[in-house]
């Protein structure tokens, strides 16, 4: 029998963040794996490519594949061909993944038929046509189109953020051509000697309160939260609809999200009920940058009471028995019952809940065994143009998890599961 994955994985991440902020190379990767596993044979057997056998383990392949897809899912960060390191995100860097393909749609449409160059090996690109659902690059000296999609876009974007805004050629996408046009066409991403960089916003202010909401700190926002503590007044009133919760107090989003980005936006933050200058008002509410911010930065945002329809409001369904194994029955969000994208999410992660890593076998037995939700991370309402990743959208998690995944929020809004992983670990710890 191969090696799982995740046992191959385990001790390269142990190295990776014994030698964070790295890199280290990938022989170094393998050379720590082979200290810490009992390969199989199996293992060992090289795999075929295009009909024959490669000249190297297959075990070498299975934790290429195991550290992309933690690329994917921005926990480790591919910085070079060959060299990884754990994420090391830069707030000043960061490249919004939510809007990256309308960016890029909307610069390919303005620009078709320009044309463009790779900066290493002088190739030479235009884009031929953009829709909703991709653009189409065509290589003007070897007659080759190649398309761009909104989840390679997506892709890109995570893993450029993983790694801190810089990072080497072929990182983004293994074809130049899609990295190449990706970078030309994202307004905010750009080459530097032979390096992808997303732009430096350090030194230029912003020139929205929006823009300064995108930029704070967890350091920031704990400030502010001290300040209100101390009596500290600003121009919002009480929230309505959700509240920020930290060390089990309840405070306004937007009280405390303004009164942060005040010294990054150099004046007042003003409510969008205001007459003045409209670049200095905000709002909050599911998905604005006030919110944004505070998730991005680790708070939780409840609503104030709990909504009426039960512990999973995203309606989660029975959609097994699977059909390759009776006994196996799943359960999905509403948003995902593709069958072949749930067996690709259990196939990576396993049906170990990856918050509280409760095997249902053990609790219940042959019961439980195979028995796990499947939660989309970042749900869609039906009809959405976003194609779902299995590996970086959905993640198994037992009933218990999932309810508090869900538990206060809207049903398009679920907690992120890291959070509530970290939360779980470290009340285990105490
Ligand atoms: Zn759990
Ligand atoms: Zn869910």
């Amino acid at each position: 029998m191969t090696t799982a994955q995740s046992a191959l994985l385990a001790p390269a991440v142990r190295l990776l963040e014994a030698e964070a902020p790295g890199p280290v190379a990938l022989d170094r990767l393998y050379d720590a794996v082979e200290r810490a596993v009992a390969l199989d044979a199996d293992d060992l057997v090289p795999p075929t490519l295009r009909g024959r056998p490669t000249k190297e383990p297959g075990w070498h392949r299975n934790l290429r594949n195991a550290l992309k897809a933690e690329k994917v899912a921005g926990r480790l960060a591919n910085v070079a061909p060959g060299y990884w390191t754990v994420a090391r995100p830069d707030a000043e860097r960061h490249v919004d993944p939510d809007r990256a393909w309308a960016e890029v749609v909307a610069a390919a449409r303005r620009s078709v038929g320009d044309v463009f160059e790779s900066p290493s090996r002088g190739r030479r690109y235009r884009v031929s046509g953009a829709d909703d659902g991709r653009i189409t690059i065509d290589r003007l000296d070897a007659s080759k189109a190649e398309t761009l999609s909104p989840v390679e876009v997506r892709r890109a974007v995570v893993a450029l953020n993983a790694a801190g805004g810089r990072t080497g050629a072929r990182t983004l996408n293994y074809t130049v051509t899609k990295e190449t046009a990706l970078v030309h066409l994202h307004p905010d991403l750009d080459w530097d000697g032979g390096r992808v960089v997303a732009r430096d916003r350090r030194g230029t202010p912003p020139s929205t309160a929006a823009e300064a909401l995108d930029r704070l700190t967890r350091d920031q926002l704990l400030g502010a939260i001290a300040a209100l503590d101390a009596g500290a007044e600003t121009a919002f009133a009480d929230s309505r609809d959700y509240d920020v919760v930290h060390d089990g107090r309840r405070y306004a989003p937007l009280r405390v999200a303004a009164l942060a980005a005040e010294s990054v936006f150099g004046r007042p933050l003003r409510p969008h009920s205001d007459d003045g200058d409209p670049a200095s008002t905000i709002k909050g509410g599911l998905g604005s940058p006030c919110f944004r911010a505070l998730e991005r930065n680790g708070f939780d945002v409840v609503r104030k009471r709990e909504p009426a329809d039960g512990p999973y409001p995203d309606e989660v369904e029975p959609v097994g028995p699977r059909a390759e194994g009776g006994r196996v029955r799943v359960w999905v969000d509403r948003y995902e019952r593709d069958p072949a994208l749930r067996d690709a999410c259990l196939a990576h992660y396993g049906s170990v809940c990856r918050v509280c890593e409760v095997d249902m076998a053990e609790t219940y037995g042959p019961l439980g065994a195979g028995y796990v939700h499947v939660h989309h991370v970042r749900p869609l309402a039906a009809g959405g143009e976003r194609e779902t990743d299995p590996v970086a959208d959905l993640v198994p998690v037992c009933p218990n998890c999932h309810a508090m995944l869900h538990r206060g929020r809207a049903p398009d809004d679920p907690r992120a599961v890291g959070a509530l992983r970290a939360a779980v670990q470290s009340l285990r710890r105490d």
